[in-house]
C-alpha cells in the first residue's frame, strides 16, 4: 500500500501555530494529553469490551508505557488501548472534530492568542505533541481489526500528513515524538517520572517505564543510570476519588483537576464525598477559578465526566447539574446507573435525578462556604474580633473572585431552580448606589435599609455608569437610599422570578409610579398631591402633544435635578428588557412608558404658555429617552428642535 498525503484541514493548522507559539513556556502538558488520550483509549475499549470481550484479544491489561531513546531522540508513549483505524487516523488527527473549538479560535483576538491559558481551556489535546516534537509518528490497530490493517501516521505538524497502511500485532497506538534540539531535556526518566507525577498520578490505569539501574563505570570513568529490560509503574494508578479524603493532599486533588480540566490554574474549592442510601455515589465537584471562553455558548454541556462503578461512560454529562452550574468540574461515579447507560437515558432516570439533587445541594453548599468566608471577620462592638484559622484565611477572597466569573451564571438559577432559590437569593452580590464593587448581597442591603424603608429598590441598566448616574435615582440619593445596580444581561429575566427577599419586596424604580411611603415627610407629600393638582392642565396638554409616545403624564416626586424620567407601568415591561429583546430580534409588543416631569423643575416651569410648547414636550420627552439609554424614534428632528432653541 502506498502513502498517502493528506492536507490538514485549515484550522488544524491555524491550532497547531498556535499551540506551539503559545505554549512553548508550558512544553510538559504535552505528555498530560498523551496520556489523558491513552487512558480515554483505554476507556474507550473497556466500554466497547463490555459487549464484545473479543476486543481485548489476547492483552486483556490495560496500561500505558512511556519509553524513550536516546540515540534517536524519541520520546514514546504506547497504549493497549481501542486503536485507530486508518480512516479513524486521518479523520481524528487531521481535523479538530469538536466544533466549539473552531469557534474559540475564530473569536480568538490578537492578544489572546498569546494567552497560554485560554489555549488549554479548549484542549489542544493531539497537538500539543508539537510543541516538543518536529515529527510525530503515530502508529496504530484498532481493537478487532486484523493485523494488516494497522496504520501509520507521520506529520511534521505544518500543512500536511501522510498515512500508510503497516502490519502491527499489538492492539492500540504508539505516539513517536521526535524532539527538537531544545526539547532533549526529556530524554531522561527523572524528568519524565516527574512530570507524570505532576500530572498523571491518578490516571486510574498503570502508567509504566522501563526500570533503571546504576552502571559502575569501568577503570576511572564515573558509573551512569542504564535503563533495564524491568517495567515498573511509576504512576499511583488508583482512581483519586476512590481513595479515602484524609490521604490525599490537596495538591493531589488540584493535579486530579487539571487534569480532567485542561486548565492550568487550581480551581477555587472542591468537596469530596461518598453517598450511601437507595442511590449510592461518589462525588468529586471543584468550582474553577476562572471561567471558560464558552460559558455562553447555548451548546455547552456539562462540566462533569459520568463514571459507573469506576468505568467511564461519558463526558459533559449534562443531566447530572442544571444548566445554571455547568462551569463546575469533576466526576460523579455511579454504584447503580446500567453501564450502556445513555445521554437520553440519563434525562429519565430517578437515579440520576438524585444524583442531580445532591451535586446541586453540595455545589451550593461549598459555594455558601466560600461567601461565608470572603471576607476577614471585623471586630465587634466591643473590640474583639474572632480568631481566624489559617485555613480560613486561605479562602478569604474567593467568593468575589468566583462571583466575578460565574455570578451572572448563577442568576439563571432563579428561574431554572425554584427549589433552590432561596439558598441562590443569598448568593447573590450586586454594586448598589453606594458601593461600586459587586459585594452587596440582599441581607447586607436589608441590614442598611432606612427607618421606614419598605422594599428593596433596584435599577437595571446596560452598564454600572449608566445605571448609576440614571435620574431615576435622584429622589433616592436626596433621602440616602441605597439601590442596588443590576447590569447583567440576565438580571431582568431573573428577577422575574423574585418577588421577594426575605419576605421584603424587590422594588424596580423604573417601574410604576414611586411610593416611597414612609420615607416622604408629610411636607413633601402634601407639596406632590398639589403639583399634582396644580399641575392638571399642563399634564393635559403635555400628554395630548406626546399622545403618540407615551402612556400617561404624571408628576413624579423621584427626580431632584432632572426635568423628566420615563417609567413603565407596574405590569409592563422594562425598557431595558424590551431594548435587549430588540436587539435579539425578537417580537416585544410595543408598551408605552409614561412621563413623569418634576415639578420643581425650571424647564418644566417655564413650559406652560411657551410659544415653542410643542417643541420642548419632544425634547422633554426624547431627553428622558437619552438618559436612560435608548435613542429618540427620529434623532434628526430631535437635533433640529434642540438647534432651533439654541439659536
Ligand atoms: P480529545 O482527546 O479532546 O478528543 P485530542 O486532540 O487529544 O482531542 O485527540 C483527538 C482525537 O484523536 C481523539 O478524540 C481520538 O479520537 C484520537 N486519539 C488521540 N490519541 C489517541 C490514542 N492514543 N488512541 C486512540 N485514539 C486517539
Ligand atoms: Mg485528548
Amino acid at each position: 500500500m502506498t502513502k498517502q498525503t493528506h492536507s490538514f484541514q485549515a484550522e488544524v493548522a491555524q491550532l497547531l501555530h498556535l499551540v506551539t507559539h503559545a505554549l512553548y513556556s508550558n512544553p510538559e502538558i504535552f505528555l498530560r494529553e498523551l496520556i489523558s488520550n491513552a487512558s480515554d483509549a483505554c476507556d474507550k475499549l473497556r466500554f466497547e469490551g463490555l459487549n464484545n470481550a473479543a476486543l481485548y484479544e489476547d492483552a486483556p491489561n490495560l496500561e500505558v508505557r512511556v519509553t524513550f531513546d536516546k540515540a534517536a531522540k524519541t520520546v514514546t508513549i504506547s497504549d493497549n488501548g481501542i486503536g485507530l483505524s486508518e480512516a479513524e487516523a486521518i479523520a481524528n488527527l487531521g481535523t479538530i472534530a469538536k466544533s466549539g473549538t473552531k469557534e474559540f479560535m475564530t473569536k480568538l483576538s490578537g492578544d489572546q492568542k498569546s494567552d497560554a491559558q485560554l489555549i488549554g481551556q479548549f484542549g489542544v489535546g493531539f497537538y500539543s505533541g508539537f510543541i516538543v516534537a518536529d515529527k510525530i509518528t503515530v502508529e496504530s490497530r484498532r481493537a478487532g481489526l486484523a493485523h494488516s490493517e494497522g496504520v501509520r501516521w507521520i506529520s511534521g505538524g505544518t500543512g500536511d500528513f501522510e498515512v500508510e497502511t503497516i502490519d502491527r500485532a499489538q492492539r492500540g497506538t504508539s505516539v513517536t515524538l521526535h524532539l527538537r534540539a531544545e526539547a532533549e531535556e526529556y530524554l531522561n526518566t527523572w524528568k519524565l517520572k516527574s512530570v507524570i507525577g505532576k500530572y498523571s498520578d491518578h490516571i486510574s490505569l498503570p502508567i509504566l517505564m522501563r526500570k533503571e539501574e546504576w552502571k559502575e563505570g569501568t577503570d576511572d570513568q564515573g558509573g551512569e543510570m542504564v535503563t533495564t529490560d524491568e517495567w515498573e509503574t511509576v504512576n499511583k494508578a488508583s482512581a483519586l476519588w476512590t481513595r479515602a479524603k484524609k490521604d490525599i493532599t490537596t495538591d493531589e486533588y488540584n493535579a486530579f483537576y487539571k487534569q480532567i480540566s485542561h486548565d492550568f490554574a487550581d480551581p477555587l474549592a472542591h468537596t469530596h464525598n461518598r453517598v450511601e442510601g437507595s442511590t449510592e455515589y461518589t462525588q468529586l465537584l471543584y468550582v474553577p477559578a476562572k471561567a471558560p471562553m464558552d460559558l455562553w455558548n447555548r451548546d455547552r454541556k456539562g462540566g462533569l465526566k459520568l463514571y459507573v462503578k469506576r468505568v467511564f461512560i461519558m463526558d459533559d454529562a449534562e443531566a447530572l447539574l442544571p444548566s445554571y452550574l455547568r462551569f463546575i468540574k469533576g466526576v460523579v461515579d455511579s454504584a447503580d446507573l446500567p453501564l450502556n447507560v445513555s445521554r437520553e437515558l440519563l434525562q429519565e432516570s430517578r437515579d440520576v435525578k438524585a444524583i442531580r439533587e445532591g451535586c446541586t445541594k453540595r455545589v451550593l453548599g461549598m459555594l455558601e462556604d466560600l461567601a461565608k468566608h470572603d471576607k476577614l471577620p471585623e471586630a465587634s462592638a466591643d473590640g474583639v474580633t474572632d480568631v481566624v484559622s489559617d485555613e480560613d484565611k486561605a479562602l478569604v477572597g474567593k467568593y468575589t473572585t468566583f462571583y466575578n466569573e460565574f455570578g451572572a451564571v448563577l442568576k439563571e438559577g432563579l428561574g431554572e431552580d425554584f427549589a433552590n432559590r432561596e439558598r441562590l437569593a443569598k448568593l447573590l452580590r450586586f454594586a448598589s448606589s453606594t458601593s461600586d464593587t459587586v459585594s452587596v448581597s440582599f441581607a447586607d442591603y436589608k441590614a442598611r435599609m432606612k427607618e421606614g424603608q419598605e422594599a428593596i429598590y433596584y435599577i437595571t441598566a446596560e452598564t454600572q455608569a449608566a445605571a448609576k448616574n440614571s435620574p431615576q435615582l435622584e429622589v433616592f440619593r436626596k433621602k440616602g437610599i441605597e439601590v442596588l445596580l443590576m447590569t447583567d444581561r440576565v438580571d431582568e429575566w431573573a428577577l422575574n422570578y423574585m418577588q421577594d427577599f426575605d419576605g421584603t419586596p424587590l422594588q424596580s424604580v423604573a417601574k410604576g409610579a414611586v411610593d416611597l411611603g414612609k420615607l416622604l415627610d408629610e411636607d413633601e407629600k402634601k407639596a406632590a398631591e398639589e403639583a399634582a393638582e396644580a399641575f392638571k392642565p399642563l399634564l393635559a396638554k403635555l400628554k395630548e402633544a406626546l399622545k403618540d409616545q407615551v402612556e400617561d403624564v404624571r408628576v413624579t416626586t423621584r427626580l431632584v435635578d432632572s426635568p423628566a424620567c420615563l417609567v413603565v407601568q407596574d405590569d409592563g415591561m422594562s425598557a431595558q428588557l424590551a431594548r435587549m429583546l430588540k436587539q435579539a430580534g425578537q417580537a416585544t409588543p410595543e408598551v408605552k412608558p409614561v412621563l413623569e416631569i418634576n415639578a420643581e423643575h425650571a424647564l418644566v416651569k417655564k413650559l406652560d404658555g411657551s410659544v415653542h410648547f410643542n417643541d420642548l414636550a419632544h425634547i422633554l420627552f426624547d431627553q428622558a429617552l437619552l438618559a436612560e439609554g435608548g435613542m429618540p424614534a427620529d434623532p434628526a428632528a430631535y437635533v433640529k428642535r434642540v438647534n432651533a432653541l439654541l439659536v
